[in-house]
């Protein structure tokens, strides 16, 4: 008979969770302002809220950690690091920073000035944050399908290059660069395949721009590339990453996601101009050239995370664990964004919470119920998260209203996931009796998902 499938690694070290009651829960959400950020992780059961920095270390990590060089200039643990991404990427320029945000502020600060516009697939908020802050704007030139959650297709992260070519033309001397972000997070950890990368690397040159790729999740972007797309069948995970980091110019990184640590991230070109660009805000905003907000011991275990997450074996585990949630949902017939991405599914609360309006946010009122459920707490991603419109102060319920369900990276087992989609399952089947949701009793006036507080309707 043919042998299971099981994960490609074993567990050394574990950390004791704890079930609660519905009775409890209903008061800890209740105190929390039926927010579940402002739970306190001891009161939840099982964590999707994201897969930033959430993931498990490796043994070779943990020991990576102990050889750190905490040298405040030129330390060992530096230039490790920097061969390793040099090696995975073939990018000579490398700056650490302290996260992800932190690669975009500084490399933006050189690059993006007042009026700028910036063409990408889905910026991720804090790129976009980042971007806007300088009075610029991302314009986003996402695939339509994208939009389509039933619609099974194997790349829709991808760039319209259509879209693309027009924001170009009509303002080519107002684009700094094009960012494509690999795999692209908010439209569902979809991927971007190489073919759209080589197209958009031609565009580019055409107009005479350069690219950087949000790589967050790159790893991942080569996993489905290898998987979804022919020619790359049998290539290796690291050829795949050099080939698509070949057509870009430059990266930001959050390596909180792929590089399999818990706090960090890193800045990486071929350009001497950019390399020479960040380097004046990498000091003052995040420290010496060689640390930029890391600590030795970080650079070093991020080093090791890159290696082990740019091989085969690590990523089908991975994806293979969202799948299997996937699979579970399919069966019970609960909908969410098709194909299942790469690091979460991403439940679409619009087609399950029919009778609940969108003025009172149907993801956020699953999100309260699949906490209440089992203490599984996942991550509203719609109407709340989408701010109100800076004009004319409205909601903008325009988007897509998902709940996301971040996979933290090798820290839940099978049967952990078989439990999410049971509590899911539950509440699923009796969709038909809610029919309110929430109001907002107070909100910041920006990013407002992380801090609003809320009151159930029924
Ligand atoms: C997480 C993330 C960022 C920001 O990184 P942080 O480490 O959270 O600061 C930027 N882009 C993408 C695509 C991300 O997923």
């Amino acid at each position: 008979m043919e042998l299971p499938f099981a994960e490609s690694w074993k567990i050394k070290m574990v950390e004791p969770i704890r079930k609660s009651t519905r009775e409890e829960r209903e008061e800890w959400l209740k105190e929390a302002h039926y927010n579940v950020f402002q739970l306190k992780s001891d009161q939840v059961y099982i964590d999707c809220i994201t897969d930033s920095g959430t993931g498990a270390m490796s043994d070779r990590q943990w020991a990576a950690m102990m050889t750190g060089d905490e040298a405040y200039a030129g330390a060992r643990s530096f230039y490790e690091l920097k061969d390793t991404i040099t090696r995975i990427t073939g990018f000579p320029y490398v700056i650490p920073t302290h996260q992800g945000r932190a690669a975009e502020n500084v490399l933006f600060s050189a690059l993006v000035k007042e009026g700028d516009i910036v063409p990408g697939n889905s910026h991720f908020d804090t790129t976009k944050g980042h971007i806007e802050s300088r009075k610029a704007f991302a314009v986003d030139c996402t695939v339509d399908i994208a939009h389509d959650t039933q619609l099974e297709a194997p790349f829709k992260g991808n760039v319209d290059i259509d879209k693309l070519e027009k924001v170009l033309s009509e303002n080519k001397d107002r684009v700094p660069f094009i960012i494509v972000t690999i795999t692209n997070n908010t439209a569902g950890g979809q991927p971007v395949s190489m073919q759209n990368l080589r197209e958009v690397r031609k565009v580019a040159d055409k107009y005479g721009k350069r690219v950087i790729f949000d790589s967050a999740r790159f790893a991942e972007n080569a996993y489905f590339i290898k998987s979804r797309e022919e020619e790359f069948k049998n290539a290796t995970i690291k050829e795949i990453c050099r080939e698509m980091f070949s057509l870009a110019d430059g990266m930001t990184m959050s390596a909180k996601k792929d590089g399999l640590v818990n706090m960090g991230g890193f800045i990486a070109t071929s350009h001497e101009d950019w390399f020479e660009g960040a380097k004046k805000y990498c000091i003052p905003f995040e420290g010496y050239l060689t640390y930029g907000g890391m600590n030795g011991r970080d650079m070093a275990a991020l080093a090791v995370g890159l290696d082990e997450n740019t091989e085969f074996e690590m990523l089908q585990t991975r994806i293979h664990q969202v799948e299997f949630l996937a699979s579970l949902l399919d069966e019970y017939g609960i909908p969410y964004q098709r194909p299942a991405g790469g690091h979460a599914i991403f439940v679409d609360a619009d087609l399950i919470l029919t009778n609940v309006p969108k003025e009172e946010f149907p993801a956020q009122t699953l999100t309260i119920e699949l906490y209440k459920e089992a203490g599984v707490r996942g991550c509203e991603i719609g109407y709340i998260l989408a701010d109100r419109d800076p004009v004319t102060r409205e909601n903008r319920f325009g988007g897509m209203d998902f709940v996301r369900l971040a996979i933290p990276r090798r820290t839940y087992t099978d049967n952990h996931i078989r439990v999410i989609a049971a509590a899911l399952k539950n509440v699923f089947d009796r969709r038909d009796r809610i029919t309110r949701g929430v109001r907002i009793v107070w909100e910041a006036e920006l990013m407002r998902h992380f801090t609003v507080q809320l009151e159930p309707l029924a």
